[in-house]
């Protein structure tokens, strides 16, 4: 099998900082929170999670670039004393002995400008902070790209149902793992080791059965263009609104057939760790991704996708007729 060494280590340090960010949420206080300088938000969890799954990267792949969202800023200086302090309290079962250098060191390892040309990995500790602060979905993401092509792509979803939300499980908390060379995508539970599936995205679906997901925050996909493009399509249900790639992850395996970002904001360009793991999963999984003109998603320039504007992912052979859709809601505006 191709990425085997890589699949199980990435496998396992998203695992890892699953574990890390649930404990922390179960004993969450407003104290955990702080404000980056783009003004979102960022917890302890965070900082502990990118951390952890660092240094398992950096212990089997020394060589290896690691693109990751958090870095150092926050905790250096006095300034930051207390905000490690923290950090170092919820690490400290994980990795034992770590201290402000080491952990300062560990999170500006996550600070490579990716590219074409090399291989690096790319890391949100935490997808969705503002879903992990909510108590709603999150995500951990990381990905392994080589020029410009994703090659390896691991999802945890701690608070994700084990079965689709239809069926009404209880049980929460999967892990969404798959590698190029490899059909499938599998998906496993948190608490039964045992519980490990293939997953695969719907297969043809009629637009009136249609699911549509999209971002809870108005402020990351207009939701209004979304939803005229539904009307416009024919699609009866209202969408489902999750936080992070969890959104990728029920495209994968084949809860909503259709995932919409649009953009809300002018000038903001969309990371390569929002998107990397995730669009992966679902083209694996036998789905479709571009971006709203129906290109495909470029992550090979750098940090950021420069190339590409909003997401469209679909299974269910929907692609086309979104994209379709969302030109004619342009042209309807002017
Ligand atoms: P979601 O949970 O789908 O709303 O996506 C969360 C991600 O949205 C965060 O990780 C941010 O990197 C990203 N984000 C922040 N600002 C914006 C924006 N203006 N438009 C789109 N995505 C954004
Ligand atoms: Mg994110």
């Amino acid at each position: 099998m191709m990425y085997e060494k890589e699949r199980a280590t990435a496998v396992a340090a998203v695992l890892r900082a699953a574990q890390l960010c649930e404990k922390v949420r179960a004993g969450f206080c407003r104290e955990d929170t702080h404000e980056k300088d783009d003004r979102s938000p960022v917890t302890i969890a965070d900082f502990g999670a990118q951390a952890a799954i660092i240094e398992m990267i950096e212990s089997m792949f020394p060589e290896d670039e690691i693109v990751g969202e958090e870095d150092a800023d926050l905790l250096k200086g006095s300034a930051g004393d207390a905000l490690t302090a923290a950090v170092l309290g919820v690490l400290g079962p994980v990795l034992p002995g770590v201290g402000k250098d080491r952990l300062v060191h560990l999170l500006e390892r996550g600070a490579g400008t990716g590219g074409r040309g090399k291989r690096f990995w790319t890391l949100d500790p935490i997808d969705g902070t503002k879903g992990f602060i909510r108590g709603d979905q999150y995500a951990i993401a990381l990905a392994l790209i080589e020029d410009g092509e994703v090659v390896l792509g691991v999802l945890g979803c701690p608070a994700l149902p084990v079965d689709t939300a239809v069926t009404g499980e209880k049980t929460r908390g999967v892990l969404f793992d798959g590698a190029k060379g490899d059909a499938a995508v599998l998906m496993r539970s948190f608490v039964d080791s045992q519980h490990v599936r293939p997953v695969r995205a719907r297969g043809a679906v009629s637009l009136a059965e249609a699911v549509f997901c999209e971002s809870v925050e108005k402020a990351h996909t207009a939701q209004s263009r979304s939803s005229r493009i539904a009307e416009m399509l024919g699609v009866r249900a209202t969408p489902v609104r999750i936080d992070s790639q969890c959104k990728y992850a029920v495209v994968a395996r084949g809860d909503a057939d259709v995932y919409l970002r649009l953009p809300a904001q002018k000038g903001y360009v969309e990371k390569i760790w929002d998107h990397a793991a995730g669009s992966f999963l679902v083209q694996q999984a036998g789905g479709q991704v571009t971006d709203m003109d129906g290109v495909p998603l470029d992550f090979s320039q750098g940090r950021a996708l420069t190339q590409n504007r909003g997401i469209v992912a679909t299974g269910g052979g929907l692609q086309d007729l979104v994209l379709e859709a969302i030109m004619r809601e342009r042209a309807e505006r002017g």
